[in-house]
């Protein structure tokens, strides 16, 4: 159940980040917030305390290793244990692969590949140690599917789903009562556009938010559900949009 849950949300500045720790804090979670912007994660750990929850926020940049690490010891000095990591950080900046940004299919790949990689390596010891722990990521409508523009960014996500679904697999195998959740979220109005230099694939995306876009919110709300099941009770995968997206 949820309540007195110690969280890691990676990514928790803005969006879906924010929705979940603001969510999950107010159903009784005790929530650790990272990201790169530590002004946003003092804002909105100010939020969650003032609205009688907890909560605690430490800079991380989840390409680095130590950084991924470092708050889950942060996380432990604070609460004493960790219980559930939701890998949620992720850039989008899609273009035509002839456009050749190979710079940014390098962060694409470093951000949300080997940042959900470094999240899982810094947690595993202690969920294996305790012999329970929830990892619960995020890859999109774009790891389902392949979309004209998404070439690396849906490669990434289409990633998530083959690791979160082998480590699903792997961990009822050794029986470690690691449990799994992988989303796919579908246009969600948060501030990841604003990770797209491409003026034609921003444009493109920027119609299709504007038509069908929803808040953040709903999509705190599935992986609050998640969370707050018994623990001999697993959901593994969930599409989640507005319902009017095609
Ligand atoms: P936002 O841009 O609002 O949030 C992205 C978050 O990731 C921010 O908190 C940002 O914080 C963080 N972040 C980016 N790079 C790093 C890094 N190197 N280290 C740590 N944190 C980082 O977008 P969303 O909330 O939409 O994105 C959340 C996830 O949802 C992403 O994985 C995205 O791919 C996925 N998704 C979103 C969809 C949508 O329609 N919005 C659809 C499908 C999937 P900071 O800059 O402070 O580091």
């Amino acid at each position: 159940m949820i309540k007195d849950k110690v969280v890691i949300i990676t990514g928790a500045s803005s969006g879906i980040g924010e929705a979940t720790a603001k969510e999950i804090a107010a159903k009784g979670a005790k929530v650790v917030l990272g990201a790169r912007r530590e002004d946003k994660l003092r804002q909105i750990a100010n939020d969650i305390k003032a609205a009688g929850g907890e909560a605690v926020y430490q800079a991380l940049d989840v390409t680095k290793p130590e950084e991924n690490a470092a708050i889950v010891a942060f996380a432990k000095q604070n609460f004493g244990r960790v219980d559930a990591i939701f890998l949620n950080a992720g850039i989008m900046p899609v273009s035509n692969v002839s456009a050749l940004k190979t710079d940014e299919w390098r962060q694409m790949v470093d951000v949300n590949i080997n940042g959900v990689l470094n999240g899982v390596a810094a947690v595993m010891p202690d969920f294996l140690a305790q012999k329970s722990g929830h990892i619960l990521a995020v890859s999109s409508v774009a790891g389902l599917k392949a979309y004209p523009g998404t070439a690396i960014y849906g490669g990434t996500k289409w990633f998530v789903r083959d690791f979160m679904e082998v480590l699903r697999m792997e961990a009822a195998m050794e029986r470690t009562n690691i449990r799994t959740a992988t989303l796919y979220p579908a246009a969600i109005n948060t501030e990841l556009l604003d990770t797209i230099t491409d003026q034609q694939a921003a444009d493109g995306m920027q119609g299709v938010y504007d038509a069908f876009g929803i808040s953040p919110d709903r999509v705190a709300k599935v992986v609050s559900f998640a969370l707050d099941l018994p623990e001999d009770t697993t959901v593994n995968e969930f599409t989640v949009g507005p319902a009017n997206q095609p």
